[in-house]
């Protein structure tokens, strides 16, 4: 007989149930060919001629060898972003051998958007159509051979899982019109549960000439000729296995120690439905098939399939100890012997990796009344064990149930955060009612899936407790419990190297609301790292040095207010698969990143493409993104363009960050463990968005207060460090506000903050002593205590007196005068300015008495007392100030030193003073800001009072 296991299945290892139909039919002298058609498929697919279709499918088409060799090389599993690198470029490769209009096909998954596994009809379907199918000229180049050369009549298609049932009937489909005198066997897991349904009618006789419920060995002999068999326990034969090239960094056999589950109570498991009778041998027996194996085909590690191993054969393996000649993981149930942290220790020396546990709930009530026989105590003192001894722990739980609620859901979300540094892996679940179980006569059920084979329902959930409140809270409340705890960040990035890497899903969205069962969030027990950031900018325009990168600077400042650390700062030029392989880089590594730039309309902004293949998702036309634009547009009369369209197209998953002042929408999605944000290159536009849409998202995230209380105050006169030294101790005194500095020449912003919270008030008074405390610590130096520039404080000021300003300016080159016409309003009190570079200016404009300039020079207290008292008398203004100095490099014509400037200051009531500044700065530029703000300080402090005539 011609066994033949079919495509879509993970290809980390090879299947078990033909390896156990092989052995039976050998025991029985009955010739057999075992043929994994799943994993000959696969390698079938990426080595066709295949043609790339962007530039990261041209890297993994040129990569082809280097990308399977590394999948199977324990070195890349030590590294787990070239980990998830290689995974994608695997399955880029399967979407180039396939139509991807219709097909979806990755090493988990199969997808047809024509036909659904869900009903026969379909089925029937994709046999009829198999030339359309993804495999079919693997059926012709690879199958055809094989079966050809095989005598026997009976050609047997082993269907275990979903994926598999479009491509199994296929295949089926092509055997009939091929070989149309062979007889087709049909079994596995899939085509049990199918028949296990009461009203299940065979329809596909004609097509298949016979189908097996349960194990197959039994009735497969009788099939065959060997009737009243009765032995159901085999030791698996995997020579088909050989060099098959399994995914795997290493050897993994599956094996199987008991037939069914011995517990069979849980009241929410179709085990407890199924009909065969649960059988086992003595664990000293099974102990001894499992060496036998192990000595025959020499695996690495052996994956226990058990639907839970039971005890005695755990303990038979912890008496084995070290003698065990593999590592080993597998399903257990939450035993009383687990919770010997002897016994577990013994376990760990026999080479136990990992054990998969079924927790289901933290709630007692609940997992009383599923029947888990379960009990929470026993629960944590064995997480605790397992953990103490270095066993990995993966722990599945399952929301939705008719024993659950909302308040046990919550009640396990707090279970398992308290257990979180025992845990390594978890498996979050949304449960299905199995369509044919016992439970259902309690309950009001729905149609689920649309199909005739479909296997679960949908209910009424009698406290109300819907799948749709239930996704929402693993959305929502379980997945945001997390990132505003530090402890679920990753510190073992990898899954056990020994471990079937395609266990790992490769679609990395939403691992904390998984519904199905494969999803896992991974976690860590450091609890005490802070979250971090990375910020990411593209352009070719930064790369090349045609544009500054200011936005990362104010970018890092904003994320230090809100008490996050920004540990990279990346730019990538307008190239797709760099930013691709960036932002997924950047997924594994922090929990939010802000990316700019590439939102525009034209070919080279790219980041929408990228972030979309990242995510694994096509772009499409957001409607949200749309009407934003459009109301953009229409309130500026101007009309959108197909080019402006494409800022539109956001990936799927995306949601929109509204853009009040420019074009471009920004975007936000998740990927992985990762936030990000992706907002204009423009600056303004950029800070507008990051202030109003991003930062109280990133604190939600944080879960803290979207309110932040700041004080800011502006010092002047100050160095940094000299700031720094005067505040010392700040942080005892105040703890929980954040103390940041911020210099932007020639001044200094102190910034405290803190988290607002309900006890709103008491924050306000603690930071208002805080700043108190600070404005005593630097004195005059403080020029604003709300943070105002130095041009503002002046504007307030003579606004609030009802006071004019003029200004002569020399060496400052109208700088000042920039400076205050900076401010809104400024108009109301600024009058005048003259910029009398040239001595002839001075006299002319200013009225500067030629002798002045003659005997004192033109960088003098005269000079500058002069222009200042001429320039009030030109504007006819209450203030005028003057400057008049040396900025540099070289000196002035008088040699005076660089960095030297008079400023004049003329004022009600006959105030005329000029007083001389050196600074020791050669930069022109800085002395030309350092005089500009010297000249306003002196104007500021006679304003306020602070010094008189
Ligand atoms: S222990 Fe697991 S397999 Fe056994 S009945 Fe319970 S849920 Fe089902």
């Amino acid at each position: 007989m011609l066994l033949l296991f079919p495509p879509v299945a993970k290809p980390c290892e090879p299947p078990a149930g033909v390896a156990y139909l092989a052995a039976a039919l050998q025991e029985n002298n009955i010739e057999c060919c075992v043929s994994d058609a799943n994993i000959q498929g696969f390698h079938y697919l990426i080595r066709q001629n295949l043609t790339a279709t962007d530039s990261w499918s041209a890297r993994a088409l040129k990569n082809r060898d280097a990308i399977l060799a590394d999948l199977q090389d324990p070195g890349l599993y030590t590294n787990e972003d070239r980990y998830h690198q290689r995974v994608y470029d695997l399955n880029k490769l399967l979407s180039l051998a396939v139509d991807t209009t219709r097909f979806k096909v990755t090493m988990s998954d199969y997808t047809d958007r024509q036909l659904s596994p869900l009903r026969s009809r379909d089925l029937i379907k994709s046999a009829d159509t198999c030339r359309f199918n993804p495999f079919f000229s693997f059926f012709e180049d690879q199958l055809k051979p094989v079966i050809s050369q095989w005598d026997s009549p009976w050609v047997g298609i082993s269907l275990c899982y979903l994926n598999q049932a479009l491509v199994s009937f296929a295949l089926a489909g092509w055997i009939r019109k091929n070989f149309p005198d062979k007889k087709i066997v049909m079994g596995g897991g899939l085509v049990s549960s199918w028949m296990s349904r009461p009203d299940f009618n065979h329809p596909f006789s004609g097509l298949i000439d016979h189908m097996i419920a349960g194990e197959g060995e039994i009735p497969l002999l009788d099939l065959l000729g060997k009737p009243g068999t009765t032995k159901r326990h085999y030791v698996p034969d995997f020579e088909f296995a050989d060099k098959a090239g399994y995914i795997s960094p290493a050897r993994v056999l599956p094996f199987r120690t008991t037939i069914g589950c011995y517990w069979r109570k849980c009241r929410f498991c179709p085990e407890k439905a199924e009909t065969h009778a649960y059988s086992t041998q003595r664990a000293s027996r099974v102990l001894a098939d499992t060496l036998a194996l192990a000595h025959r085909f020499q695996p690495d590690t052996m994956h226990f399939i058990d639907d839970a191993m039971t005890p005695a054969f755990l303990r038979a393996l912890a008496r084995t100890g070290p003698r065990v000649p593999f590592t080993w993981y597998g399903f257990v149930r939450f035993e009383k012997d687990l919770a010997d942290l002897t016994f577990c220790r013994q376990l760990k020396r026999s080479g136990c990796l990992m054990l998969k546990l079924g927790l289901e709930s933290g709630d007692q009530a609940v997992l009383d009344r599923m029947n888990k026989g379960t009990r929470l105590d026993l629960v944590s003192r064995i997480l605790e064990n397992l953990h103490h001894v270095g066993i990995f722990t993966y722990v599945y739980l399952l929301f939705g149930t008719q024993f659950e609620d909302r308040s046990s859901a919550h009640t396990t979300l707090a279970f398992t955060r308290a257990h979180a540094p025992y845990i390594d892996y978890l498996n979050l679940a949304v449960f299905n009612l199995p369509r044919f179980s016992e439970e259902t006569k309690d309950l009001e059920t729905r149609e689920f899936y649309q199909g005739d084979l479909s296997l679960y329902l949908n209910f009424v959930h009698p406290a109300g407790w819907d799948r749709k409140q239930v996704k929402q809270f693993l959305d929502k409340t379980f997945k945001n419990s997390w990132p505003s705890d530090p402890g679920f960040e990753k510190i073992r990035p990898f899954f056990p190297p020994t471990m079937p890497c395609f266990s790992i899903r490769t679609g990395r969205k939403n691992q904390i609301t998984s519904t199905g069962s494969d999803n896992k969030l991974k976690k860590t027990s450091n609890r005490d790292e802070p979250m971090t950031a990375e910020i990411l900018s593209t352009g070719d325009e930064v790369l090349l040095g045609d544009l500054v990168d200011t936005n990362s600077a104010f970018l890092c400042d904003r994320l230090k207010q809100m008490g996050i650390r920004v540990s990279q700062i990346t730019v990538k030029g307008d190239d797709v698969a760099a930013v691709c392989e960036t932002v997924m880089a950047i997924s594994r590594r922090a929990k939010i990143c802000l990316a700019t730039g590439g939102l525009g309309p034209t070919r080279d902004d790219i980041t929408a493409q990228a972030c979309a293949e990242a995510l694994e998702e096509s772009l499409i036309l957001n409607s949200a993104a749309l009407a934003s634009m459009k109301t953009y547009f229409d309130r500026r009369g101007f009309e959108l363009t197909p080019d402006n369209e494409k800022q539109a197209w956001l990936p799927d998953s995306a949601q929109v960050l509204e853009n009040k002042y420019g074009t471009a929408p920004g975007f936000s999605f998740q990927l992985n463990q990762c936030w990000f944000f992706c907002m204009p290159g423009v600056p303004s536009e950029m800070k507008q968005m990051m202030d109003a849409c991003v930062a109280p998202r990133i604190q939600a995230i944080q879960g803290k207060p979207t309110r932040l209380l700041i004080r800011r105050f502006t010092v002047f006169g100050l160095h940094e460090s000299r700031v720094g030294t005067l505040l010392t101790g700040f942080e005892d005194l105040f703890p929980g506000i954040r103390l940041g500095f911020r210099a932007s020449f020639p001044v200094i912003e102190v910034k405290l903050v803190r988290d607002g919270d309900e006890a709103g008030n008491e924050a306000e008074t603690f930071l208002d002593r805080a700043g108190q405390w600070v404005a005593r610590q630097l004195g005059s130096k403080v020029v604003s205590m709300t943070g105002l520039s130095l041009e503002a404080e002046v504007g307030q000021c003579l606004a609030r007196k009802g006071q004019t300003l003029a200004v002569a300016e020399s060496c400052t080159g109208g700088l000042i005068a920039h400076l205050i016409t900076q401010v809104p309003g400024s108009s109301d009190y600024f009058l005048l300015s003259a910029v009398t570079y040239a001595n002839s200016a001075k006299i002319k404009v200013l009225g500067v008495n030629p002798q002045t300039l003659d005997t004192c020079g033109a960088v003098h207290e005269n000079t500058a007392l002069e222009m200042a008292v001429g320039a009030r008398q030109v504007a006819g203004s209450d203030w005028a100030v003057s400057t008049t100095g040396i900025a540099g490099p070289g000196g002035g014509p008088t040699l005076k030193q660089v960095g030297t400037v008079c400023i004049g200051l003329a004022g009600p009531g006959g105030l005329a003073l000029a007083k001389k500044f050196e600074f020791k700065f050669d930069d022109r530029e800085k002395n030309k800001k350092i005089f500009a703000a010297m000249a306003l300080e002196l104007l500021r402090r006679h304003l306020t009072g602070e010094i008189s005539a």
